[in-house]
């Protein structure tokens, strides 16, 4: 009863559709939940967004959950987590992207980290919460400590491709921890250019990580 009540205050309703949910469901309702624009990179080695890191030949495969539409339910579910702190949400579409990974070796997951003023602002990193709900599915450690962002870029839309990757060079801290030949999965939430989750690449190879797996809830077309 009081659940009910509770639920009258703050009625659980589909982020998409409004329609209220029932109690299995989360965030979503069952029909959107069929109808997520699904890339299936996972069964397409040399996806679009692959190509993007294909200049690394540590990293063996980039895989997208789903594809980002302006005010599509990929957009609807990134800013209910990022902007609306439902931390929750991360870690439920971690566990919905986890089983297109399952075939993957994996030894740690590297949630791509923000700056700490982004952090301060955000009070949690969306990019570990999708990287726990991963870990839960996989049984596999989440590395929170193994690379710090030391610059907060700003935006550089304005900025030409090769520009924006000269500015990438130190944003991320040198890797100290020994990595030899271990194989890392690195999570982001969004990736568009592929830069600053390329150098974050960059400074996995530099310490002598093994091979790299890319996963992000969510790439453009
Ligand atoms: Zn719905």
């Amino acid at each position: 009863m009081v659940r009910d009540f509770i639920s009258l205050i703050f009625p659980q309703n589909c982020i998409n559709c409004q329609q209220s949910l029932i109690s299995e469901e989360k965030y979503l309702c069952t029909g959107c939940k069929i109808d997520l624009p699904l890339t299936n990179d996972y069964q397409n080695e040399s996806n679009d967004l692959f190509a993007k890191f294909s200049f690394e030949s540590k990293v063996k495969t980039a895989n997208a959950f789903l594809y980002f539409h302006q005010r599509g339910v990929t957009q609807k579910l990134l800013h209910q987590l990022k902007y609306n702190r439902k931390k929750d949400i991360g870690v439920v579409l971690g566990s919905w992207f986890a089983p297109q990974l399952a075939n993957l070796e994996i030894d740690f997951i590297v949630p791509v980290p923000l700056h700490r003023s982004k952090l301060r602002k955000r009070t949690f990193n969306q990019s570990e919460q999708i990287a726990s709900g991963i870990s839960e599915e996989l049984n596999v450690e989440v590395k929170h400590q193994l690379v710090k962002r030391i610059i907060a870029t700003k935006t550089q839309t304005r900025k030409s491709k090769v520009e924006r990757w000269e500015n990438m060079e130190n944003v991320y801290s040198e890797i100290k921890e020994d990595i030899s030949n271990t194989s890392a999965l690195v999570v982001d939430d969004v990736i568009t250019t592929g830069a600053t989750t390329g150098m974050l690449c960059q400074r996995l190879v530099e310490a002598g990580v093994g091979q790299i797996h890319i996963a992000c809830i969510a790439r453009g077309k």
